[in-house]
């Protein structure tokens, strides 16, 4: 295979490199990169008003698979996450079992290989507790030996503070990160949208901000504690972005990451009762989005991650109360933060660069790509200026549990190159 990826705009943070600039690509190989680069036998790709950039990592999705591969399995998810422009992933633990035991990463990574050919990385992240149940902590060292990048509870928050305590303890000393989704659960019982006016007029029971808020305070005391390393998920709402935002200043190992969903859609949304408009955390409102954008812009908020939780048809046809949490997210992710912060002026596209595959790299502590000859070719193409309308029927996804249908987008990925593999989207 040999390819020449022609007059694109190379965007690479690690090698602070921004320009137009050609890459020749043999056998998944940089071989050069140049001005005017031909060669024979290669295939040429005009990517003219294009970027290229090192390759997209989701750091926050779910593959149900081990036990619910009706909603989706290791293979369509990594189909949908190429779809989507990404080359790798990271999976949650919430799958049955619970990713509490290396047999289960050792069961992910082989089907992984042979998924598309393993042109998407697939990375772990184990449960903090056994079974995820927040009672005994998981055998961390084990795990992370087993190629476990993180530790989360993800689907629950790990609401125990001992538990918390000792998982911060345990895996600062291999490295990893603790991966937190902020849910106080005593306050969030019944609650299914964010509490506040829209949910007093649809008569839907509230899920406040504060619910969220306590969990990552209580958290940042626990990681200044214990000098571990803490990231929070999904971050919703403008309190949270703060209580970073003050951590970080404060030098305390806090990163942070938000959805594409929590930055585009207000709780207004819910106003239809789709229950694709239902998630956790919930959506929230203008002043939420507002401070996550500033966040996004002043570096508090690291990292775009999709948190793309697939539920089938019947799952989600259902009323509004009965419904399960979540929307998928892998194949819009792109178009929605190329179209609501690249377009809107809030991140210049090396901001996105970065916090689409830089960040959570480093977080993750996964080896930097490096864009120069020589080294794997591991990229991520992109239009940020083709339009187009979000059709769920064409997702790879098994799911199709999306609030953006219909939704005309501008900006989308083109293509990915990784392991020896190239995909056209
Ligand atoms: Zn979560």
């Amino acid at each position: 295979m040999q390819l020449i990826l022609k007059g694109g705009r190379l965007i690479d943070p690690a090698g602070k490199r921004d320009e137009e600039i050609d890459l020749h690509v043999v056998d998944g190989r940089i071989e050069k990169l140049g001005k005017g680069l031909t060669a024979n036998a290669a295939q040429v790709i005009d990517l003219k008003g294009k970027v290229v950039a090192p390759g997209f990592i989701d750091m926050h999705v779910h593959l149900r698979d081990p036990g619910f591969e009706h909603k989706e399995t290791i293979e369509s998810g990594v189909a949908a996450a190429a779809a989507g422009g990404f080359t790798a992933v990271c999976c949650m633990p919430n799958t049955n079992p619970a990713i509490d035991d290396a047999s289960v990463i050792r069961y992910i990574e082989a089907k992984a290989k042979v998924a598309m050919q393993g042109l998407v990385d697939v990375y772990p992240v184990a449960a903090v507790s056994q079974g995820r149940k927040g009672e005994h902590l998981s055998p961390l060292a084990e795990l992370a030996a087993a190629g476990a990048v993180a530790f989360s509870d993800d689907g629950d928050p790990v609401h125990n503070a001992e538990i918390m305590r000792r998982a911060l303890e345990y895996s600062s000393m291999f490295k990893r990160p603790v991966i937190q989704h902020a849910q106080d659960p005593s306050m969030t019982r019944d609650g299914v949208m964010n509490e506040g006016l829209t949910a007093t007029r649809l008569g839907l029971p509230g899920w406040p901000s504060v619910a969220e808020e306590i969990m990552i305070a209580r958290d940042i005391h626990l990681t200044q504690f214990t000098g571990g390393r803490y990231h929070v998920a999904h971050m919703s709402t403008a309190g949270s972005v703060e209580l970073v935002r003050q951590a970080k200043k404060q030098g305390i190992a806090v990163t942070s990451e938000v959805t594409p969903h929590h930055f585009t859609l207000t709780d207004e949304a819910v106003r239809t009762y789709d229950t694709n408009t239902k998630m956790n955390p919930p959506l929230r409102t203008q002043d939420d989005i507002e401070a996550i954008k500033i966040g996004l812009r002043d570096g508090t908020i690291d990292v775009i991650a999709t948190d793309h939780a697939p539920h089938s048809f019947d799952e989600k046809e259902v009323e509004y109360i009965a419904a399960p949490f979540g929307v998928v997210g892998l194949e819009t992710a792109i178009g929605l933060a190329l179209s609501e912060l690249f377009q809107k002026n809030i991140l210049s596209l090396y901001q996105l660069v970065e916090k689409f595959s830089f960040n959570p790299r480093r977080i993750l502590g996964l080896p930097v790509i490096k864009v120069t000859e020589g080294e794997t070719a591991n990229l991520t193409i992109f239009d940020p200026a083709a339009s187009w309308v979000v059709d769920p029927m064409s997702f790879k996804s098994l799911s199709k549990n999306t609030p953006f249908g219909g939704r005309r987008l501008t900006g989308r990925p083109i293509g990915v190159l990784n392991n020896g593999r190239a995909y056209w989207c």
